[in-house]
């Protein structure tokens, strides 16, 4: 059967993301329009973890203590245990990022409210020919000089690199000029990773989302991951483990 896969003419970070996870299962998403019913155990947790950095940038300083971090993470946790693996696993997960948030957000000592905090942007990139559209979580600094802040629940490569290039193609086109840092707080790990982008960085990572895009558009890309991570959690493994199997009968 033709696929018909009309070239987006906008694209979101999260699209890209998922792209980048396993790209069968984003095709049965976002091509065949077949939405998971679920939400699983990480994206829950990212969107607790996105709730509780809002809440702490929007306080004043004199409150920003690792009370009020447990207090917020306490207050904004899912209570869906049933998404993790688990009751055990539920709380190992809380209480592992709530110990690396408040380590990382107490070690930032900036005084100045944020540039930006939680902001979707939307550019037109000629290179690309399509309108990108990302979510800032937190940007820091001066008009001069700026650093990007990323916090990640999920700590898979490919969507940090991501993650990378498209803040570099952001940087440029919507805030004409790269930031002096872009980091990546990986909450479950507790690592941190810096990037520090120069002008060469740029033509890497137009070219980096223009073979993504054209690999998006042609439907013989839309391979299994087979990630053992992803695979666990995901809505459509009854059907994808059942075309498998079915292949291998046919091949065999
Ligand atoms: S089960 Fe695994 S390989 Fe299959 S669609 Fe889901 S994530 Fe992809």
């Amino acid at each position: 059967m033709a696929i018909d896969i009309r070239p987006a003419s906008t694209v979101e970070d999260y699209q890209l993301e998922e792209w980048m996870r396993c790209p069968y299962k984003y095709y049965h998403k976002n091509i065949l329009g077949i939405a998971p019913d679920y939400l699983n155990w990480r994206q829950m947790a990212q969107y607790g973890v996105n709730h509780v950095i809002n809440d702490y940038y929007l306080l004043p300083n004199s409150e920003r203590t690792d009370a009020k971090i447990l207090e917020l993470v306490q207050r904004r946790w899912t209570n869906k245990i049933s998404r993790f693996y688990s009751y055990s696993h539920f709380h190992e997960v809380r209480s592992e990022i709530a110990g690396n948030l408040m380590y990382f957000l107490l070690e930032d000592q900036q005084s100045t409210p944020p540039l930006i905090l939680f902001e979707r942007f939307k550019v037109w990139v000629d290179e690309l020919h399509v309108h990108l559209s990302m979510i800032f979580q937190l940007v820091q600094g001066t008009e001069k000089s700026y650093v990007i802040k990323k916090y990640l629940v999920d700590e898979d490569p490919d969507v940090i690199s991501m993650f990378k290039h498209m803040a570099i193609i952001f940087s440029c086109k919507a805030f004409l000029a790269l930031p002096e840092k872009i980091e990546v707080y990986l909450l479950l790990s507790g690592n941190k990773l810096v990037f520090e982008p120069s002008q060469n960085d740029i033509k890497e990572s137009i070219d980096f989302l223009n073979l993504t895009k054209k690999l998006m558009d042609d439907a013989s890309y839309y391979t299994k991951s087979d990630s053992v991570t992803e695979c666990k959690t995901c809505p459509f493994r009854n059907k994808c483990h059942q075309e498998a199997n079915q292949k291998t009968k046919i091949y065999h």
